[in-house]
């Protein structure tokens, strides 16, 4: 699949949107991405998933791990693709622990995997959990890297897309100047 083929994807899915938007940071921007509404259909969410997988196809990996709650499909499917079991981490008080039972085994192979990066704290907590509990760390896979570069880690990480998010104040939008009106389709109400 192509870098424009994906994107075609995130786009009818309306997970990638172009426009004038709102975030909920309150900063505004000409794209609005929410990874969600891609994963909400399944099919969808195999086949980007099927592809982020190829590029671990020469890793050896036992078991992938993600981070709840936004990369939880993303880790489902990519064991599906990879053959191998997902587990997920839970999030408790901000921090990353393994419950329900999940353990690994002393140096088991283990591959994150999680929707979106911007600043990769998640990631790196769940690097940290791993191996803490005595696993290894084998390869990091990201659907969407949002981070500009920003974000690494001592693993390199592998993403599907990278995607730029360009935001503006709101005093300094040129889309408000322009008058364009704004849409704010990540908030609750
Ligand atoms: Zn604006």
């Amino acid at each position: 699949m192509t870098n424009e083929e994906i994107i075609k994807i995130f786009q009818n899915s309306k997970a990638l949107l172009e426009g004038h938007f709102k975030l909920r940071s309150g900063l505004h921007s000409n794209r609005f991405f929410q990874a969600a509404l891609l994963l909400q259909y399944p099919n969808l969410a195999e086949q980007v998933c099927v592809e982020l997988a190829k590029q671990f196809a020469d890793v050896k990996i036992e078991t992938v791990i993600s981070p709840a709650v936004g990369g939880l499909i993303v880790g489902q499917e990519m064991g599906r693709a990879l053959k191998v079991r997902a587990i997920f981490a839970d999030k408790v008080n901000d921090e990353l622990v393994l419950k329900r039972g999940f353990k690994f085994k002393p140096g088991e192979k283990v591959l994150i995997a999680e929707d979106v990066i911007t600043r990769g704290g998640r990631v790196q907590q769940t690097i940290d959990l791993v191996r803490s509990l005595g696993a290894e760390v084998v390869g990091i896979g990201v659907l969407v890297d949002r981070s500009g570069g920003q974000a690494t880690f001592d693993i390199p990480h592998k993403s599907l897309i990278k995607l730029e998010l360009e935001t503006y104040n709101p005093a300094e939008c040129a889309l408000c100047k322009a008058g364009l009106q704004i849409d704010t389709p990540g908030s609750k109400s």
